[in-house]
Order: C-alpha cells, then structure tokens, then sequence
C-alpha cells in the first residue's frame, strides 16, 4: 500500500527518547486517511502520540469492507525506498505486482514481504473478480542502517508457524514467538502475529521484556491487559513485560506488534525512509525521472506522482514527540 496523502506530512521518528521503558497502557486511535477513490484505511501509525513500536513504522488498519459491486483496492505503481513492507488479510485478495518482477496473489492469513532495500516499485489491487469482503493491515518495518541499501526483493509465505494455547491460535507473521518463527527475511529483532481468539478465552501470551509491543485489533471484542481495545485501536505496551494477560469477550482477532527499539533515528515522508533530507529528495526526483525504481509491468493506469517536499529541511530528529 501507498500513503497516498496529497500533503504527505514528515515523520521524523527512531531514537531511545521515544521508548517508555516500561509496561505501559497507552491507547492510540486511528487517523482516517482516504486511499484513492474506493479505499478509506485507519492509521495507527506513524500517529500523534507514536511514531515506531520497534521497527515498525507505519501501520494501516482496513475493512471489512464491502467490495462486492466495487473496484476494491486499487493502488497505482508507486516507490518504496529504506523499508519492508507487510501485507496481512483476514478476508478477500491483493494482487501484488513488482519492479523486480513479481506477480502474486495474496490471500487471507498468507505473508507477502516486499523487502524494498534501496528502491523498489509496486502496485496493488483487488483482483477481478475478487472476494465480496475485504479486510487486512498494511505494515512497514524501517531498515537498519546496515542493511537499507540491500537488494530489493519479494517474499511469499502461505505456510506459516503456528503458536498455540486453549481459545488461541498465533501465527507468526514476521520474526519470533515463544520461539516459532517466520520464514520471512528481518534484518532487526522483532515479531509481528496475528492472534485469533475465540470468545471467552483468557490466555497469557509470552513476550520479550527487551522488545516494545503493541496491539492493533482488527476485530472483535478482546481486553489486552484489562483495555478493552476496539477494532481499530492499537494499545502500546512499552517495554519490560514477560507476557501479555489477552481476554476475548467474542471471538477477535489481533495483532501482535513489537521489537528490540529502534536505535536509529529516521526521516520517513511519502513512501521512503532515509536518514537526511538529501536523500528524501534525490529517492522523490528519481521517482519523477524515472530512475532507479524500475517499472511495475501489467498494472492497468498511470503511475502514483509524488507530492512535493515541504521548502523547509527535513531533519532525523528523534527525541521530540
Ligand atoms: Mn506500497
């Protein structure tokens, strides 16, 4: 997915002075942002009071939606640049198309990782025909310095492990739990999982005290350690936890967001991060130019243009909320 934003504000985020040590509550609310003509998402991050959990950087809640008698998603070629990006259903399809030359559907409960690396360029839209509903999380991971110049490339899992209790069922989405994990590349200690709870369940999910979390729901009714949390939301949790008391008043669905924090400080506007204002603004000239971020073949419109960059500099600052 894109940010689509035509004023695409800066984000500047990273650094420890972002990171509460310490188990915290702190419910987020989503922005509603309107994704082309047929799509609204809710996004949970980069939001006011958050920037990263981990390396996770940018969160897009969507759905269910009813897409029967609609064109569903529809998201032009557009760049990516110093990030991974997580795809995540519960229902319906994405039709994924690259630069490095990837074509793949994406169905519910299945991982589709576009590791951009340096620069990549994608598209995606509801297959025709597609399911009636549609349903799913938009996620991207910041890379580490040391590795956000690698080479761009896509990853598909349909097969992914399970970690299991009475009422839940875990999949790990990217990186580690309670010792399953993902076959999906990371290049920074972190776990994304999707966890469906069936109603009445109360289970405690284990966690790393070094690593941030949070939780988004994406359905359903469930208390994460005594919140209610509402389809929508996301609870950060800070740091310091061995495990996480979850209580599902219906059957819901969550997921499961964290990582060792983020030492590094970023400049993340549009679709790319980076370190310096230099290189936000060559990545957006080169995307104009059409340089350097290949050519998504078989996408049926024009490509995504950039918005402008604000006249004042961008700077990797990452100490102010
Ligand atoms: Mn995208």
């Amino acid at each position: 997915m894109s940010n689509l934003d035509r004023q695409a504000a800066l984000a500047v985020c990273g650094g420890r002075g972002f990171v509460v040590a310490e188990p915290v509550r702190e419910l987020l609310s989503p922005r509603r942002v309107q994704l082309g003509e047929s799509t609204q998402v809710r996004r949970l991050l980069p939001n006011l009071g958050r920037r990263m959990v981990g390396a996770w950087a940018f969160v897009d809640h969507y759905g269910p939606d009813d897409i029967a008698d609609e064109p569903g998603m529809q998201v032009p070629p557009h760049p990516h640049m110093g990030l991974q990006t997580v795809s995540w259903l519960h229902e319906g399809e994405v039709l994924h198309r690259d630069s490095t030359g990837s074509l793949q559907t994406i169905r519910p409960r299945e991982l589709g990782l576009m590791t951009s690396g340096r620069a990549i360029s994608h598209s995606e839209e509801s297959p025709r025909p597609h399911a009636r509903f549609l349903h799913g999380a938009q996620l991207w991971v910041a890379l580490p310095d040391a590795h956000r110049h690698v080479e761009p490339h896509f990853q598909h899992h349909a097969e992914l492990p399970l970690v299991t209790a009475p009422g839940l069922t875990a999949t790990v989405i990217l990186g580690t739990l309670d010792g399953a994990a993902s076959p999906g590349t990371t290049y920074s200690p972190l776990v994304g999982a999707d966890l469906a709870l069936t109603a009445g369940t109360e289970t405690n999910l284990p966690l790393d005290p070094d690593f941030e979390y949070a939780v988004l729901s994406m359905s359903g009714e469930a208390h994460v350690d005594g919140v209610p949390v509402l389809p929508g939301s996301m609870l950060y949790l800070g740091c310091g936890r061995t495990e996480l008391p979850l209580r599902a008043v219906s059957d819901a669905g969550l997921m499961l967001l964290g990582g060792e924090p983020f030492e590094e400080e970023i400049v993340m506007w549009w679709n790319f991060v980076g370190r310096t204002d230099e290189e936000i603004r060559q990545a957006r000239e080169d995307w104009m130019s059409g340089s350097r971020f290949g050519e998504v073949k078989g996408y049926d419109g024009d490509r995504l243009g950039a918005p402008e960059v604000p006249a004042t500099q961008l700077k990797a600052r990452g100490r102010v909320r």
